[in-house]
């Protein structure tokens, strides 16, 4: 989410996360969860989706724990998140840092995502007014 350009696997993907980038900036809390989420739903449809391989759930297993050091608490499946200004702002340096990047390691889109962090994020969707 930190570095959503709108750039994804297809239309449909892009056009859902949208959607769901648009709520976030309204304000509303984002639930952890297990598996595919909201934001994977257009992948599912599709043939083969990659969402349910191993390698996609220690990445979000990873990301689990970056996230919840960072926030210093251990987040767990079912917590709820508010993404406000000073978190966001924690988040962007965080990820800047590497802090946070453990479960970028192989990632596709390792390379965009390094970019969009290292340009100050801009251009990204997730904004959050102080
Ligand atoms: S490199 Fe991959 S895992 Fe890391 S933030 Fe970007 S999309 Fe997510």
């Amino acid at each position: 989410m930190l570095t959503y350009v709108g750039k994804g696997y297809s239309q449909a993907f892009t056009d859902n996360y949208d959607r769901i980038i648009e709520r976030l900036v309204r304000g509303e809390e984002i639930m952890i969860g297990e598996g595919p989420d909201e934001i994977c739903q257009p992948l599912l449809e599709t043939d083969a989706p990659h969402c349910h391989n191993d390698s996609v759930m220690e990445r979000d297993a990873q990301a689990l724990h970056d996230v919840g050091q960072l926030l210093g608490q251990k987040l767990q499946i079912g917590d709820r998140v508010t993404i406000g200004y000073p978190t966001l702002e924690s988040f962007r340096q965080a990820f800047v840092d590497g802090i946070t990047r453990t479960a970028c390691s192989g990632c596709e889109w390792f390379e965009l995502c390094t970019a969009v962090s290292a340009n100050a994020y801009s251009g990204v969707k997730l904004r959050v007014a102080e």
